[in-house]
């Protein structure tokens, strides 16, 4: 296909919450736009959901064409599908909203707030739920107990958008536009951080193809050595949180004077701190095919960081690999070490057995936190650099991009 960049070309609505040159198909949608720091590529076309909304209208008028029954919108996502919906509607209805909030970003931060109750006098009646979207269903757990304290005469529930994959499967869920896969979508209502609900088009979070790892290993396990040549073999950047740190405070950048302060006060530098270091980072590498992050994260709640921060830019951890190596076989490599480079760290038996014991504390969570993503891959450290290259590459090789 031919792209022009043109975002002139556009309906102004839909100009309206865009920053930057969209690809655009001229006798099409626009089929990559901007929000805010992310880019998203058309998914549904407004004649899908079109179709879609009008099925869902003729369904839900088969099964109350005797009775005029409450449609109850779910505020603000919803508020385009209610309006095409009713549009659609062929019989009489009523219709009014809740307001319910969710989402905050790209991920639900689960917490569920009720903001407006439904004020119309519901008992005796028939409520259709209109929902935009079912994810979690957390939302939809709330929404169930606004109404099971009335005196409804019947309770449904319809999704325009329905991510079956990760639904909670609680409820049942009676009528559905269109099943789609987990992926953060935007448009026809629903928004990315509150841009994007004015397009008529629907959007999703563009994935890269980059290969993103995130390398652990014990002290003298090579774990410098290989990043070093994994670099070089997969075009990647390899970023080490200490090199970063230190790039940064010795040049004195606003992010460097920040982590400063917090270690001149004694203070642990807050995880943010570090996710801003990163992010400038992978944003001075555009041209990179991915990056091997070496020394983040280093907890859990790190993890998750960095999990937010790659979704944000269409990006993920592909994979994350652990060096591993038996406790002798390095103490005495690090002796060794210690010998020829004079480091005192590498010369104290005890002070390295005590980094042994912190890397086994630290990385036993993180293994659990890939693992449970089917993302976690150790390999031995022990041979010659150019075996353990291979190992790696091998399992490099496999991972899903
Ligand atoms: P749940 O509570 O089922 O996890 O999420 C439901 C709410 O989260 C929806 O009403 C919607 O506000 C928001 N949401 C869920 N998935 C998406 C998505 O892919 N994109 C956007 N923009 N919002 C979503």
């Amino acid at each position: 296909m031919n792209y022009t960049i043109l975002h002139s070309c556009l309906p102004s609505s839909t100009r309206a919450g865009i920053k930057k040159c969209i690809f655009v198909d001229p006798n099409e949608q626009a089929t990559l736009i901007k929000l805010h720091d992310s880019y998203f590529e058309l998914f549904l076309s407004e004649e899908e959901i079109q179709e879609a909304v009008g099925s869902l209208a003729e369904k839900i008028a088969a099964d109350y064409k005797d009775e005029v029954p409450i449609f109850v919108g779910v505020l603000n996502g919803s508020f385009m599908f209610v309006s095409d919906f009713l549009k659609a509607y062929p019989h009489d209805c009523e219709v009014s909203f809740v307001k319910l909030s969710s989402y905050q970003g790209l991920t639900s931060t689960g917490i569920v707030e009720t903001l407006l109750d439904v004020s119309e006098d519901i008992d005796g009646r028939s409520v259709v739920i209109l929902e935009d979207i079912i994810d979690t269903g957390r939302t939809l757990q709330e929404l169930v107990h606004l109404f099971t304290n009335t005196n409804v005469k019947e309770f449904r529930i319809a999704s325009l958008f329905y991510k079956s994959e990760i639904y909670n499967g609680e409820y049942n869920i009676d009528y559905v536009g269109l099943e789609i896969p987990n992926r953060f979508i935007v448009g026809y209502g629903l928004d990315y951080n509150e841009l994007g609900r004015n397009l008529t088009a629907v959007y999703q979070l563009k994935q890269t193809d980059m290969m993103n790892l995130v390398i652990f290993g014990k002290p003298g396990a090579g774990k410098g050595t290989q990043a070093g040549i994994l670099k070089e073999k997969y075009n990647l950047v390899h970023i080490s949180t200490g090199d970063l740190f230190r790039y940064n405070m010795k040049n004195k950048t606003a992010l460097g004077q920040l982590a400063q302060s917090y270690i001149d006060a004694g203070d642990l530098v807050p995880d943010q701190v570090t996710i801003d270091m990163l992010q400038e980072e992978v944003e001075r590498n555009p041209e990179a095919a991915g990056f091997i992050f070496d020394g983040f994260p280093r907890t859990t709640a790190q993890a998750e960081a960095l999990d937010q921060f790659l979704e944000s830019k269409g990006m993920m951890v592909n994979g994350c690999v652990a060096l591993e190596a038996d406790d002798e076989v390095l103490t005495l490599r690090l002796l060794e070490r210690g010998k020829e480079s004079g480091r005192s760290d590498d010369q104290d038996e005890s002070k390295i057995r005590n980094r042994f014991a912190e890397y086994n504390e630290k990385t036993a969570p993180l293994k659990d936190y890939y693992t449970n993503q089917g993302k976690f891959h150790s390999i031995s450290g022990i041979g010659a650099i150019e075996e353990i290259t291979e190992r790696l590459s091998a399992i490099i090789d496999q991972l899903p991009k």
